[in-house]
């Protein structure tokens, strides 16, 4: 739990602006004290430092066979952002929706690639019936994501022709993303999402979705969720991830009509965002939050990995958002199990500090707080804290931490909220005699009284 040396200086000094006048009221006076002082949301749960995601790429197989099992040990819920077309059951597989890829192929012949034909071929180029030419898709779109038309328009002119002239065996090949994945069923994702971890898309098949036409990104994005939906519930519905971490302006517009948070990106005005590539310390972002997004690849040492975690816990406001793909040998730059496992507890040494969750729950808590009302009362010697915010209450529905200022009468407080009733012993702080508890928002008034 949190205590007052953790509070950095900039929260305190925000409350007191935010409260001064009820401080002066309740503060100053000892003999007879009124039980209610100002209440706030704490910027993370628990009102702990910091919040941190561990979050899985493609779902390869170890990842479940391998680093699942530490966190589970160590209590650690995870976000997996899964391919879905490949697991068995799905409804929808990779295809390409549009005209017959016969006539694209034959206009290839003819026309040059150009931003008009562009995303039509690139959406069809890894559907047309032959092996291998998946990879000119990837290829391809890189390019785009990376503001290289021309060059991703010759990737597309070469392919279709190296098809014209029969380079490629018959048939279909996937992208190594997608055959690493195989082997996980929905009834072992059911399983794990019961032991609390996220699950969360990551497209159909894993394309570049910079490369895609309307009609293919939006199948993607779609047919994804809707396979979701089906096999787990819309609460798995939340997050998202583009695949190859995309920032392509194209795609987090169509995504994010979709789901609700993308890993890619978010619009938030209070959240500043630094990628996996950037070397900005969040620590000098100057908004509410900062989420800061760090991949660890076979290149990364760990005391690197470690000093993110000591970093994000010296800040109030940072999120540390931890991106792995690869778990022994099997995905993309693969990490032993062993070093996760050290890694993982490191982290745990460090909770007191440290708000560990899901990409989705981080988000809620952000947004719930960001746009929610705190209002005290008193009646018959008790406090009434009502805690309501302005969002879909069916996707917003994470309890938040309030800390309520009380008077020092209280050596025992009952925290009761419906049929819920707690008891919090209070805590010390320069500002007086606190309690930190859990309320649901849109329910019941919080009830506060000392025993
Ligand atoms: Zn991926």
């Amino acid at each position: 739990m949190v205590n007052v040396s953790q509070l950095s200086l900039s929260t305190m000094f925000k409350n007191l602006i935010l409260v001064p006048a009820v401080l002066v009221l309740f503060g100053a006076c000892n003999s007879k004290e009124k039980p209610a002082g100002p209440t706030e949301i704490t910027t993370w749960q628990y009102g702990k430092n910091a919040a941190v995601s561990l979050t899985y790429d493609d779902g390869s197989t170890n990842q479940f066979a391998q680093a699942l099992p530490i966190m589970n040990r160590l209590g650690f819920p995870a976000t997996f952002f899964i391919i879905t077309g490949q697991i068995p059951g799905s409804q929808y597989q990779g295809r390409f929706i549009g005209r017959p890829v016969k006539e694209i192929i034959r206009e290839t012949a003819t026309q040059p690639t150009n931003r008009e034909n562009f995303f039509e071929r690139a959406s069809a180029v890894g559907f047309l019936g032959y092996q291998g030419t998946i990879d000119y898709h990837t290829q391809a779109g890189a390019l785009i994501d990376a503001g290289k038309e021309a060059e991703a328009y010759r990737v597309i002119d070469e392919v279709y022709k190296k098809v014209r002239e029969g380079g490629f065996k018959p048939g279909y090949q996937s992208n190594n993303e997608v055959a690493e994945a195989k082997g996980v069923t929905w009834d072992k994702i059911r399983e794990y999402a019961k032991q609390g971890h996220e699950f969360a898309s990551h497209t159909v098949t894993h394309p570049r979705l910079a490369a895609l036409d309307e009609a293919n990104m939006l199948y993607e994005l779609e047919k994804s969720k809707a396979d979701i939906l089906k096999q787990l519930g819309p609460e798995y519905t939340f997050s998202a991830e583009g695949p190859y971490g995309t920032e392509n302006e194209r795609v987090v517009a169509y995504a994010s009509k979709i789901y609700p948070a993308l890993r890619n990106r978010m619009p938030e005005p209070y959240l500043a965002e630094i990628n996996r590539g950037s070397k900005m310390q969040p620590g000098t972002a100057k908004k509410e939050y900062v989420q800061w997004q760090r991949g660890a690849t076979t290149k990364t040492p760990l005391p690197l990995m470690k000093s993110w975690v000591d970093t994000v816990a010296a800040h109030p406001n940072n999120w540390l958002v931890l991106v792995f793909h690869g778990v022994d040998d099997i995905g993309w730059e693969a990490l032993p199990h062993e070093l996760l496992a050290e890694y993982f507890e490191y982290i745990k040494q460090k909770e007191d500090k440290l708000w560990v969750a899901t990409f989705g729950d981080v988000t809620k808590y952000m947004r719930e707080r960001m746009n929610a009302k705190v209002q005290v009362s008193e009646k018959d010697n008790k406090v009434l804290v009502n805690l309501s915010h302005s969002l879909d209450p069916k996707l917003y529905n994470l309890p938040l931490t309030l800390k309520s200022y009380v008077t020092s009468d209280w050596k025992t407080v009952q925290v009761k909220q419906g049929e819920k009733v707690q008891r919090v012993q209070p805590r010390q702080d320069t500002k007086g005699t606190f309690i930190l508890y859990q309320a649901l928002p849109n329910a019941q008034p919080v009830e506060l009284s000392g025993i």
